[in-house]
């Protein structure tokens, strides 16, 4: 049986195939940055598929994109290291004026530049994003930013960074998403930004960024100023299909593992899979993971056509994230012992998958998404 783009997955698992589990064991042990591996992507213009043809990407849709996500989770790595690219472009792509796409899209699809970085959280606002600190303020031809952002990934491997600021004070507008302005930040030139390198869980590059005045010309703004909470959804729609996939390889990853493991196990003169009690969880996982795909390619669909996909996309990423997560459990303990050696890769992939019940939405955001805009209940912040 074949799947949906079965000749991109078969193109990604080829390259995949270069980098196999202890290539990302090793790099996981060392906490380094998967350089290779995303160096290859890029070459074979897999970070490149939602650019346009006409400057000189492939013009996939966001369905594609997702594929080529889902089958590096599939094949044991980590798209963390680089999904980056590909929802920031889509900001780019959809709201960037004509001259934006001509400077950057180009050099970024041949690799020259790289636009892995996207900074919208802060330490004292967390999730409440509307009350964002960070001011960019317009002075003559240049916008000067000040303030404070957290968990910012791949910064140290970006050249380019899309940055939400506040342009006009909250106290200012009528409504609380207006008067924030997003921003190309190129970071091989940005005077009066410190990084500050975050130790976490999962191998992850992310950080603390410092802004103290910041300068970045006004050509840099994208789209209108105050509108950039707007486009940044678009953004983040883009983003939570993407990771649903990434998720839905995950679960994939740990069912075959599971399944080939517990058949391959004897304990009590049997393999192990020949219980229920460990064949029903794998199932489970299965049923969810293929539920989870179906949301997932709705949202895709329904973004690729440019209708509004906000409840299909977090519904994607929450269903997603959920599977994946119980399948790694279940994966862990069908290995027993076993699940908890580095070797089996089993506990990398499980602190990785566990990263999405919490960014880049956090599950209780999603089921409040869904309870205010879906259903109609009452709002509760
Ligand atoms: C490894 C990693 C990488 C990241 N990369 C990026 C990045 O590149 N760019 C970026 O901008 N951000 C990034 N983030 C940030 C991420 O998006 C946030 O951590 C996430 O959105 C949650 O925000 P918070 O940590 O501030 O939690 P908080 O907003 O402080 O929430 C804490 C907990 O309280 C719950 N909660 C809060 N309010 C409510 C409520 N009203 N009702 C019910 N529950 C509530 C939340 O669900 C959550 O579980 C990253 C985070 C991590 C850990």
């Amino acid at each position: 049986m074949t799947d949906r783009y079965q000749d991109i997955r078969d193109a990604v698992r080829d390259l995949c195939k270069q980098f196999p589990d202890e290539y990302f064991r090793k790099i996981d042990e060392q906490r380094a940055y998967p350089a290779a591996f995303v160096d290859a992507l890029t070459q074979a213009g897999w970070l490149a598929a939602l650019i346009p043809q006409e400057y000189g990407g492939s013009g996939l849709g966001l369905a594609e994109a997702s594929v080529i996500m889902e089958e590096i989770n599939r094949s044991g790595g980590n798209s963390g290291a680089c999904h980056g690219q590909m929802y920031n472009m889509g900001t780019l792509l959809r709201h960037g004026s004509a001259e934006q796409k001509r400077q950057y899209l180009p050099k970024i699809a041949s690799g020259e530049l790289r636009l892995q970085s996207m900074a919208v959280t802060e330490p004292s606002t967390g999730t409440d994003t509307t009350k964002i600190k960070t001011t960019a303020q317009k002075k003559g031809d240049r916008y000067v930013v000040n303030g404070q952002k957290v968990w910012i990934s791949r910064v140290q491997h970006s050249d380019l960074m899309i940055l939400l600021a506040r342009t006009t004070p909250l106290a200012d507008v009528t409504r609380k998403s207006e008067g924030m302005s997003i921003f190309i930040v190129d970071l091989r030139d940005a005077k009066g930004l410190t990084v500050r390198p975050i130790a976490n869980m999962v191998n992850h590059e992310t950080n603390e960024l410092f802004f103290e005045n910041l300068e970045i010309p006004v050509e840099n703004l994208i789209g209108q100023e105050g509108k950039g909470f707007k486009y940044i959804l678009d953004g983040l729609n883009a983003e939570r299909t993407l990771i649903a996939a990434e998720c839905i390889g995950d679960g994939r990853w740990f069912v075959d593992r599971a399944t080939h493991y517990t058949k391959d196990r004897v304990v009590f003169g049997r393999p192990i899979a020949q219980n229920q009690g460990v064949q029903f969880p794998i199932a489970e996982s299965h049923i969810e993971l293929e539920a989870a795909d179906l949301m997932r390619w709705k949202a895709c669909e329904l973004f690729d056509a440019h209708q509004p996909c906000g409840a299909e996309a977090n519904m994607a990423k929450y269903l997603a994230a959920k599977a994946s997560w119980e399948a790694a459990n279940v994966c862990l303990q069908v290995h027993g012992g076993f699940g908890f050696a580095a070797e089996y890769d089993i506990e990398r992939k499980f602190r990785e998958t566990r990263l999405y019940q919490v960014a880049p939405i956090s599950t209780n955001l999603i089921l409040s998404y869904v309870a205010e805009h879906v259903l109609g209940l009452p709002k509760s912040f």
